[in-house]
């Protein structure tokens, strides 16, 4: 914590100026402390007459780390159909627990939608905490944020992860934001140390490098993740516990009404649901070239797939882009024609079960990752393997 040298201080406003937080404030010359200070130690470095003092060590944990255990994850369910991003995450959430030799919780919220806590055991979880009222059968941010939040509260999960998706982008942010700690979004890689550090890696500096973050002082450390990224388990004939969680609408859940839902009607491309896809890139050479992609493609139902490059070029629509700033898939099978492997397009295909790519350039960094490796004019090698494959189809 921070100590205030009273007799020291001469009012200069320095400290306050130098707060991220709003963590100190002058009022009539004299420096109070807030419940937002973060003791990050910032104010002690601006001010010039030595008024603030660490009363402790500067950059200690803020919370007691030790009485955080397990890891948590929010399910996300829209009119008690469970999004598979859910399943995803308790998949992830089961690796990390065993690491950590602790258990796997998942919160449930909805009207009617205990039926769906056996599948989430199936999927990792050894405990489900179910809140079901009337008052929650849609998402509104106010409740489903004040009921998670108690959840936690009570039960301190050293990790919490959500997805990527519309819910838990809202949902996460107030979360952390009331617990004051750290959110890593839209994660492609988590790890734990064995002293309970979550590795939280994700694109940055426009996905230009890939960062690993961590936050070493708050709990709990919270993630959200995008659909697709990891993978999920099924493990038969798990048991676990289900616990209910009481919800009694509060004063200020009604401030946001739903009172209308419009359905989006899915149209175009469901390149996330394909179990093959072929992608074209700048090596494709002319948008009229993509019909060959599509012939690879319609060999396996699949769906045609592109890199940035050549949507910005106008060759194919932006619903086709695969990577950072496109979709995320997970296929059986991902074919990169003439495409390098920018970290960007790899954010989006890294999962896939097999890799094959053809570039004709022996370096290109697609070949670092790929399961198989055709080197070579993708003009000549496409065609080939369309005829190799109807032959042997
Ligand atoms: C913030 C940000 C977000 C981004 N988001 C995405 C994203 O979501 N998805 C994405 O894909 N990119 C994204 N990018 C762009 C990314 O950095 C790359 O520029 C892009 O992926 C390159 O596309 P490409 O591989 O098709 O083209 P290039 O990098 O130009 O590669 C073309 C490849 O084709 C090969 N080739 C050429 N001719 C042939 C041939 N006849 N036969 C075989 N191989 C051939 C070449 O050897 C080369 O390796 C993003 C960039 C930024 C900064």
């Amino acid at each position: 914590m921070m100590k205030l040298i009273l007799e020291k201080c001469i009012a200069c406003k320095l400290c306050e100026k130098a707060c991220l937080f709003g963590g100190i404030r002058i009022e009539n010359k004299i420096p109070i402390l807030t419940d937002l200070c973060t003791n990050c130690g910032a104010c002690i470095d601006v001010c010039k007459v030595g008024a603030i003092e660490s009363a402790g060590t500067k950059k200690g944990p803020v919370h007691n780390i030790e009485l955080y255990k397990d890891v948590f994850v929010i399910a996300e369910q829209h009119e008690g159909v469970l999004q598979p991003v859910t399943l995803e995450l308790l998949g992830k959430a089961r690796e990390l627990a065993n690491i950590r030799g602790a258990a796997v919780s998942a919160i449930l919220i909805g009207d009617d939608v205990r039926n769906l806590s056996d599948r989430l055991i199936q999927h990792g979880a050894d405990r489900v905490f179910v809140a079901e009222a009337k008052f929650l059968n849609y998402y509104r941010t106010l409740p489903y944020e004040r009921i998670i939040s108690g959840i936690i509260e009570e039960h301190k999960p050293e990790v919490v992860l959500v997805g990527a998706t519309t819910f838990g982008r809202d949902l996460a942010p107030r979360i952390a934001n009331r617990f004051r700690t750290g959110l890593t979004a839209d994660c492609t890689g988590l790890e734990i140390s064995d002293d309970g550090l979550l590795l939280q890696t994700r694109p940055a500096f426009g996905g230009n490098i890939m960062a690993t973050i961590t936050t070493p002082s708050h709990r709990p450390q919270m993630s959200t993740v995008r659909p697709g990224v990891m993978a999920s388990n099924s493990f038969s004939k798990r048991k676990g516990e289900i616990v209910n969680i009481s919800a009694v609408e509060a004063d200020g859940d009604g401030l946001v009404e739903i009172l209308s839902r419009v359905k989006k009607e899915k149209k175009g491309v469901l390149l996330e649901k394909a179990e093959v896809i072929v992608s074209g890139g700048r090596g494709t050479g002319d948008p009229k070239n993509f019909k060959m992609l599509e012939d690879l493609a319609s060999l396996f139902s699949g769906q045609v797939g592109a890199s940035r490059a050549v949507v910005d070029l106008g060759w194919i629509g932006h619903d086709h882009q695969v990577g950072q700033t496109g979709k995320t898939v997970k296929p059986r099978i991902y074919f990169a024609c003439g495409i390098s492997g920018a970290v960007q397009h790899l954010a989006g295909m890294q999962s896939s079960d097999i890799v094959i790519a053809i570039n004709k350039d022996p370096q290109a960094p697609i070949f670092q990752m790929a399961h198989f490796c055709l080197i070579g004019d993708m003009h000549k090698i496409v065609p080939e393997l369309i005829s190799q494959f109807q032959k042997n189809s």
